[in-house]
């Protein structure tokens, strides 16, 4: 998911729209903007992306000069109309909005005892646990009340929340979800997003990363940043370096697209070929590609093409024998793959049965030789922590040895990034990240079991 909170802007609501557009990459299911304007909340949510749900009617109900918003991909409970955020609530203490990106790990846990207390759910997503949480925590100021809300929640959290006169950012004690602080040029006023590339959009300067385990009150009074937390070591998603963010988005202080390249160097230098191209699957896999051809000296060339009008809703025709799947998105160019040795660069192979279209797409267009190199490690785990991973029965890496894996995708030959060379193109040894669907080094209790090594 991303979220976007604006703080003292006049048209608030709208430069939440531009930041949401930004983020768009990060949810695709739903959309919502929840803006404050003298003490009263405005919310607008509905299906699909930014540009479905957002038009000058929708905005033109969303006075005030605050304002959050959230851009959805479900990790937890359907994708339906219910589900949308952000979550808006009126209790007791007033009017209060929620957009959260991350999942939670303990909500089932939580949401069975709060229901066998009496509460009512109004839909299945982890982050209505909070603030059925945080209407039944003593106190007044709602900071400090979130806060207590937060430490009964296990899991990742990045949150944008709106009081009727105050925006909340907080990012969880171990920061899986990155989460940014800017500064309106214009007004002064701040905004939090998800990643720097909202900023950008929306007239702000970057003024740094929200701390793992921190909680940023901006009032009128300015910004207060409190440590609630018990410090437990950063664990940031290394995956988001991988695919999730966008490549011109700078993540505690490392651009991604740069990061993306430097993986690719590490793929030529690990996985040296002998072959006439380097082309990406596309985008996931440009930025790697460039590397990689930079570092081998080997051409670099669009030898996939990718259509990017294709909607939810294309129609299969039912002609028998003809799986449009794969092909609707990408065609393979066989003007430039013709007699090549080609090295094909992805991000991440997860089931696998992407990966294996796309690799008899390539030798369908005359490619000779198909070297397939992946800018992620094996992913041998789910993800628990707000990416949209399948249970490890349908991993493949789970499931395969790396040879297995090449047979089935029907590569030449197959070659993934080591943890050690990913760390060291991402700016770090290692510390300070999150890779449990690479390594089974889960840093908090899964459903599933504690590091579930013994599975495999
Ligand atoms: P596979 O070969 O596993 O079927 O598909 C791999 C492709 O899925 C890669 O190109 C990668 O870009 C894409 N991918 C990886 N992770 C995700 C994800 O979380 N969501 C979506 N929609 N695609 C992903
Ligand atoms: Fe990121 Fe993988 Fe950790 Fe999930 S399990 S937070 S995708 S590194
Ligand atoms: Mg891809």
């Amino acid at each position: 998911c991303g979220v976007i909170g604006v703080f003292g802007h006049p048209e608030a609501a709208n430069l939440t729209y531009l930041g949401l557009y930004a983020l768009q990459h990060r949810g695709q299911e739903s959309a919502g903007i929840v803006s404050g304007d003298q003490g009263k909340l405005y919310v607008q949510r509905g299906m699909g992306r930014v540009a479905d749900v957002f038009g000058l009617e929708q905005i033109g109900k969303l006075p005030g000069d605050q304002a959050i918003g959230h851009v959805r991909y479900s990790t937890a409970g359907g994708s339906v109309l219910r589900n949308t955020q952000p979550v808006f609530i009126n209790y007791r203490h007033g009017a209060f909005a929620v957009g959260h990106n991350g999942n939670l790990v303990n909500a089932a846990e939580l949401r069975t005892r709060l229901e066998r207390e009496g509460a009512i759910f109004h839909t299945d997503m982890d982050t209505e646990v909070v603030v059925h949480l945080l209407a039944r925590v003593p106190g007044d100021d709602t900071g400090t009340r979130l806060a207590a809300a937060l430490q009964q929640v296990s899991g990742a959290y990045s949150l944008v929340c709106l009081t009727e006169s105050r925006l909340i950012g907080v990012r969880d004690p171990m920061g899986f979800r990155p989460l940014v602080l800017g500064r309106l040029i214009d007004s002064g006023g701040f905004v939090l997003a998800s990643e720097t590339c909202a900023l950008d959009l929306m007239g702000a300067e970057f003024v740094r990363d929200i701390e793992p385990g921190e909680l940023i009150v901006i009032s009128k009074e300015g910004i207060e940043s409190r440590k609630p937390f018990a410090p437990v070591g950063r664990r940031m998603c290394v995956f988001e370096y991988i695919y999730f963010a966008r490549p011109d988005s700078v993540l505690d202080g490392v651009h991604v697209y740069s990061a993306r390249k430097r993986i690719g160097q590490a793929l030529a230098r690990l996985h040296p070929r002998e072959a006439d191209l380097v082309v990406p699957v596309p985008d996931s896999g440009v930025a790697a590609a460039m590397g990689y051809a930079e570092a081998s000296g080997l051409p670099f060339e669009l030898g996939l093409i990718r259509n990017h009008y294709v909607g939810r809703t294309f129609i299969q025709p039912a002609q028998r024998g003809r799986d449009f799947g794969v092909k609707v998105k990408l065609n393979a160019q066989p003007n430039i793959l013709r007699g090549k040795r080609v090295v094909l660069v992805d991000d991440s192979i997860v089931r696998g049965t992407t990966s294996a279209k796309i690799v008899s797409l390539v030798r369908a267009a005359g490619a000779r030789e198909v070297h397939f190199v992946v800018s992620a490690p094996p992913t041998t785990g789910p993800c628990y922590y707000g990416i949209d991973t399948p249970d490890r029965s349908q991993l493949i890496a789970a499931q395969h040895t790396i040879e297995e894996v090449r047979k089935i995708i029907g590569a030449d030959s197959l070659g993934y990034i080591s943890l050690e060379a990913l760390y060291e193109a991402v700016g770090g040894c290692g510390q300070g990240f999150c890779d449990a669907c690479f390594s089974d080094d889960y840093p908090l209790p899964t459903p599933e079991g504690h590091g579930s090594r013994q599975l495999h």
